[in-house]
């Protein structure tokens, strides 16, 4: 072998420190992990992955974090810091971002109404703190008022802190239930729409009366504005998830609104206690990461992104159209999840929503749609990677002629 061939052969070989050190049991020579970039541990391990045509669920995991927030976790990941410094310096930006008074990363909408209204109840008080969920004979206030069209199960969060969810439908009701026992006056701004009571009125009631007002907007980014209009508009917190449109940490959220309400709920979040918030931690990753996730949301182009979604769920659209005896929709949900939807409805009575989902997710690649009901399938693109809607939109032509034959 010449000198040349023999360099050659040795250049492909991995170095070899690096094969010495893989396993540090092996070796005593430095430790050198398997580059964890190298490893696809979805396939590794037998984890399917799809094209998200679906949306922002929870089940499919939310929905992918920008770079710039993978970047930022990785980054803060080298260092230590005080959690409470990060907590507090990330908290005054976000606070001055949506126009709240405080702001604080929480680990998702549902505990930002946990905490927010465990704020409440205690303020700064520790013992008041450590009795939470157990309210009887503390002298705290034990009941939340939301109307009746509002209580859905995500209100959980707030019998987490021990209160009762006390429901009404009309504002004499709503005057009635108020008594010395009413913590909270809570909004659900998805399902503004179908309750007697819209925003204004619910926050003037709330003045009136001297109780605090929250609101939960999860899922209702965009518009980007919403961000502020809640606390400008009053409402004492508002919480909203930061692994939906916002695309941060999908195990992070934002409780933002008065002073006294941050306060309070930090005392129940790590770093401190071991009281109804302490399995709610998010750690500087995910604070640094929804800080960037959110003002990268703020400052990028939206009506771009909005015409980037039209013309990919068109590309869907016009594909599924063109199978004979399935009809389409295009429309924009009024309230949450505001994004262009195809909807897909068909004739022929025997084919099921589920049968169209099980072939998209059976294929190669696994696609997700939702089933709306029965009969109707919704479609979204706004998870979903460039390039994706043409796959999606040759599958379900496939698919739907031959389930539509
Ligand atoms: C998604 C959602 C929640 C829960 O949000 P997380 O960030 O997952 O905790 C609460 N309320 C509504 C209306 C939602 O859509």
């Amino acid at each position: 072998m010449k000198r040349r061939d023999i360099l050659k052969k040795l250049s492909l070989l991995p170095l070899a420190g690096g094969v010495a050190g893989l396993y540090p049991f092996q070796s005593k020579a430095s430790p050198v992990p398997i580059p964890p970039a190298s490893r696809d541990l979805f396939k590794e391990l037998g984890i399917r992955t799809f094209i998200n045509a679906a949306g922002t669920y929870t089940f499919m995991t939310g929905s992918l974090m920008h770079d710039i927030v993978t970047d930022t976790i990785k980054t803060a990941s080298k260092e230590f810091c005080l959690l409470d410094e990060a907590q507090d310096k990330v908290g005054a930006k976000i606070a001055a971002m949506t126009h709240a008074e405080a702001a604080v990363v929480t680990a998702g909408a549902f505990s930002g109404l946990t905490l927010g209204l465990a704020g409440i109840l205690t303020g700064t008080d520790v013992n008041k703190v450590k009795a939470l969920p157990h309210l009887e004979g503390t002298g705290m206030k034990s009941e939340v008022i939301c109307q009746k069209a509002h209580d859905i199960d995500y209100n959980h969060a707030f019998m987490n802190t021990g209160c009762k969810i006390v429901t009404v439908e009309t504002v004499e009701e709503l005057e009635k239930a108020i008594n010395e026992k009413t913590a909270l006056m809570h909004f659900l701004n998805i399902n503004a729409d179908k309750g007697k009571i819209l925003h204004e009125e619910w926050v003037a009631l709330g003045k009136k009366h001297g109780i605090p007002t929250s609101n939960d907007i999860a899922a209702d980014v965009p518009p980007v504005s919403n961000l502020w209009k809640f606390n400008d508009m009053g409402f004492d917190f508002v919480v909203i998830s930061g692994g939906k449109a916002m695309k941060g940490p999908q195990s992070a959220g934002l409780l933002m609104g008065k002073k006294y309400i941050i306060e309070g709920a930090r005392v129940h979040m790590p770093p401190r206690g071991f009281n109804i918030g302490r399995g709610m931690k998010v750690n500087k990753e995910e604070v640094l990461g929804m800080y960037v996730a959110l003002e990268h949301y703020i400052n990028y182009d939206h009506d771009k992104e909005w015409k980037v979604w039209e013309d990919n769920i068109a590309v869907i659209e016009k594909a599924a159209k063109s199978v004979n005896g399935v009809n389409t929709r295009i429309f924009v949900p009024p309230l949450g999840n505001i994004t262009p939807t195809l909807e897909l409805t068909w004739s022929k009575e025997t084919v099921k929503a589920k049968d169209i989902q099980d072939k998209l997710r059976a294929g190669s690649p696994s696609i997700e749609v939702m089933n709306h009901d029965d009969k109707t399938i919704h479609i979204t693109v706004w998870v979903m990677k460039q390039g994706e809607e043409k796959i999606v939109a040759k599958r379900l032509k496939e698919e739907l002629t031959s389930l539509m034959a």
